[in-house]
């Protein structure tokens, strides 16, 4: 007998007859003597609805109370998945987060999961219930609703698996599997069996939402048995390991291809080269509480250079009203910002022992034509940020440059 915790994404309950098979499910694997502690999502879409509602009233809603909001949508799931459970015979309690309790800071809208209090969930496995636990959604010390930002319910599966000491933490989704790259974006995109926590870590933080990175990082942390599945198809998916010797395999040099559109590029054009001049702009973005991602500064021509990096397309407004008050400070020319970017990155373990990785990638974007703006790298990535039109030109051929097909029968 184990305890699995088990996490429905939002496609997985979009409907109630989803819902119903959701506990159908469930019921199998307590029919197998297995305690099940199950954490859902909200209905797929809904997130975004009440999103949308908060914004008719206003742009930049009020975080505690855009909490209060958005957190609403996993309460329904869990209620209607007990009742589906209740109704084939089976008892199951639901429980918000903050009746769990999920201690979070208070960092509305992008809370961390400080502690999770286990006693009402071991009574209740202990008298045989099935545990529902809305995902996403925490309380912080002063009894606030908190979310975990999105894709969120992924970390709350993850952290009650810890908290619990399951036996494994299952992520059921409407693909089966972590993929080489989004199967939506390629066709010949491949299964995974297996995957680094290291590179799912990496694909994570670079784009691919199939996990949420701070699931990840949790899981890394905790040691944590991680497998992401399809919630209604039968298969093995991905397990996602500490392991990095794939003894039954030949260790690729590149596992993984995530991409982003979220980013937005801003350049100050014709800065002074003096020393201290790349911290007096990027200081006041930091202090804007703006995070910045790849930074390039070109050769200086004529004492003077450009600056340009990379911030999420959300604060380029902001960024921009900042820099344009840096930009008379420091006697720059201009600011420019373009916000029709995408980053590509190869992700994957094998790159610390290949040379020539970088040249391969490329070679392969010059031979589509598309042109590189910025590259960046990390001992497992190779990132680059290109015009966003030939985003998904660039996935499918470093796709196939980096020979991660399906092998074809
Ligand atoms: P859920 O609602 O179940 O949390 P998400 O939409 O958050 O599901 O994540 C699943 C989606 O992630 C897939 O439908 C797929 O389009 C996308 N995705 C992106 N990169 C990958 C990848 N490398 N492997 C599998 N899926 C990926
Ligand atoms: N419902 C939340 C979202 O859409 C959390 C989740 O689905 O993981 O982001
Ligand atoms: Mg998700």
């Amino acid at each position: 007998m184990s305890l699995f915790v088990q996490k429905y994404g939002g496609t997985s309950v979009g409907t109630v007859e989803r819902i119903e098979s959701v506990a159908e499910k469930v019921i199998k694997f307590r029919e197998q003597g297995h305690d099940m502690v199950v954490v859902v999502s909200a209905m797929s879409g809904e997130t975004n609805r009440l999103i949308g509602l908060a914004n008719q009233i206003q742009e930049n809603p009020d975080s505690r109370e855009m909490d209060v909001l958005v957190s609403t949508g996993e309460q329904v799931t869990i209620a209607l998945l007990c009742m589906a459970l209740k109704k084939r015979g089976y008892d199951a309690r639901s429980y918000t987060g903050t009746q769990v309790k999920i201690l979070t800071d208070s960092a509305h809208t992008k809370a961390r999961i400080q502690d999770i209090d286990v006693s009402n969930m071991r009574a209740d496995l202990d008298a045989g219930r099935v545990v529902v636990v809305a995902g996403f959604q925490g309380v912080d010390e002063h009894g606030n609703i908190t979310t975990l930002g999105r894709g969120g319910s992924d970390t709350t599966g993850v952290a009650l698996a810890a908290a619990l000491k399951a036996d494994e933490c299952q992520i059921y989704t409407d693909v089966d599997g972590v993929y080489t790259t989004d199967p939506r974006v390629c066709e010949g995109a491949r299964r995974l069996d297996k995957i680094t926590f290291e590179e799912m870590l990496e694909m994570a933080s670079q784009g691919s939402k199939v996990l949420q990175i701070r699931a990840v990082e949790f899981a890394g942390k905790y040691n944590v048995p991680l497998r992401v599945l399809h919630s209604f198809q039968d298969g093995p998916g991905t397990l996602i390991t500490l392991d990095e010797d794939f003894s039954d395999m030949e260790q690729p040099v590149v596992s993984g291809i995530a991409f982003n559109r979220d980013e937005a590029k801003v350049t100050v054009a014709g800065v002074p080269d003096t020393p201290g001049v790349a911290a007096r702009i990027l200081a006041p973005i930091g202090a804007a509480n703006i995070e910045i991602d790849v930074i390039v500064q070109n050769a200086s021509a004529d004492g003077t250079t450009d600056i340009t990096f990379t911030v999420h397309r959300n604060d380029l407004e902001k960024a921009k009203t900042v820099l344009g008050k840096v930009c008379a400070d420091v006697n720059a020319r201009e600011v420019i910002a373009d916000d029709k970017i995408a980053k590509v990155s190869i992700v994957g373990v094998g790159m610390r022992s290949h040379a020539g990785v970088a040249s391969k990638m490329f070679d392969a974007l010059a031979e589509d034509n598309i042109n590189i703006q910025m590259i960046t790298t990390s001992e497992i990535k190779i990132a680059v940020i290109i015009d966003e039109r030939y985003l998904e030109l660039a996935v499918r051929s470093l796709h196939k440059a980096f020979g991660l097909e399906a092998i074809e029968n």
